[in-house]
């Protein structure tokens, strides 16, 4: 079984980096790295159920995001034709690397020189 050496977490609210350094059972080592997020500005709220309220990207009727869209809050007015616009945070690839204790030793020596 795989033994945790080191792990990093990056701040943020959603999909954060992360590197975890794991140790196998025949002294190799695998680096584990989530890329940082990748925010886009040109998305569009979707109107959603209650389950999906504060969720990223949707509205649920009537709530601060809904621009009656969904033409379920008459409180907002007439139904419009497109939804509100947003930012939408999408999680980073993952990758793994296996290195040889050689050459996790070699890795780390030039690390530190
Ligand atoms: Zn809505």
């Amino acid at each position: 079984m795989a033994k945790l050496m080191a792990a990093f977490t990056t701040l943020g609210p959603i999909y954060p980096g992360f590197v975890n350094v794991s140790r196998n059972d025949d002294g190799s080592v695998t680096i584990y790295v989530r890329g940082d997020p990748e925010v886009r500005a040109d998305s569009a709220y979707i109107c959603g159920h209650a389950v999906d309220k504060g969720k990223p990207g949707r509205c649920t009727p009537g709530d601060q995001h809904c621009n009656n869209y969904c033409n379920l809050a008459p409180e907002k007015g007439p139904m419009v034709d497109h939804p509100a616009s947003c930012s939408q945070t999408y999680e980073g690839k993952t990758a793994a690397v296996r290195l040889s204790a050689e050459e996790w030793v070699r890795l780390f020596s030039e690390l530190l020189a």
